[in-house]
């Protein structure tokens, strides 16, 4: 694998490029660039879940407060 493919790889994010986490994994073991790519990745996902779960979490008690009233 290639780093120009890891990187569309994460841009695309295509599930459907058969490429598998083995590959991804190694490939970003031996190099830094990918790797702090990949970590970019991460933190970006991670973030994203966060703010759908406040989402979540508020939209909640906003319906706990229409059924209190
Ligand atoms: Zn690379």
């Amino acid at each position: 694998m290639t780093c120009e493919e890891l990187r569309l790889y994460f841009e695309e994010r295509d599930d459907e490029s058969g490429l598998d986490g083995g590959v991804i994994a190694e490939h970003i073991a031996t190099c830094h660039d990918c790797a702090r790519i990949a970590e970019d990745q991460r933190q970006l996902v991670n973030s994203l879940r966060m703010v759908r779960e406040s989402v979540d979490a508020t939209s909640e008690s906003l319906d706990a407060a229409v059924v209190r009233n």
